[in-house]
């Protein structure tokens, strides 16, 4: 077994022909991204309903915390929309009750997470997502999912260190 720069593990056995060519089988690194559960799900007791949710749409929750963010980790947080109207807004609900933060791999796990997640906002939201489901408005939507595998890896590495994750 060789691991590959990229997280993959490469298999190395003889070639069932027995000539001299060796086998090299690839499996990929199944993809990671970020997740929470924000305060408005906390709340109202659904951590379990999503996860579910999660789970049959095939992703596993390989790392997982029930924390208080403080306003400094929210504020990084969503460092990215500082200027935006809402950024105050954000950073009290965020802080007002505990979040659920997880790393959830599966295959294309980023575009499958948003696809679950469903619209930012959940009147935009796709039937049987979580946001439709569970939203209750544009800020207060339940959960929030990576929008790239580059930001999976950097808000991971804000709430967990590499031995908390355990695959
Ligand atoms: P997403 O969470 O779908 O990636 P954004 O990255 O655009 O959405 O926004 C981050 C979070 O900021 C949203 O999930 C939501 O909680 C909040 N938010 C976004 N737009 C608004 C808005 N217009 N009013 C209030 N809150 C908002
Ligand atoms: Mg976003």
């Amino acid at each position: 077994m060789a691991a590959l720069a990229d997280g993959s593990r490469a298999v190395i056995s003889p070639h069932p022909d027995l000539s001299n060519r060796p086998r090299v089988t690839v499996f990929p690194m199944a993809e990671r991204t970020f997740s929470i559960l924000k305060p408005d799900a906390t709340r109202r007791n659904l951590t379990g309903k999503i996860n579910a949710m999660i789970e049959d749409a095939g992703l596993r929750i390989i790392a997982q915390r029930r924390i208080r963010m403080s306003r400094e980790q929210a504020e990084d947080f969503y460092e990215i929309h500082k200027d935006r109207p809402f950024y105050g807004e954000l950073v009290e609900f965020m802080t007002s009750a505990p979040v659920i933060v997880q790393v959830l791999e599966g295959s294309n796990a980023v575009a499958k997470y948003r696809e679950v997640m469903g619209a930012t906002n959940p009147a935009q939201a796709d039937d049987g997502t979580i946001r439709k489901l569970y939203a209750l408005s544009m800020g207060e939507n339940s959960v929030h999912g990576s929008d790239s595998g580059d930001n999976a890896k950097i808000e991971i590495a804000q709430f967990f260190d590499a031995d908390d994750i355990v695959g």
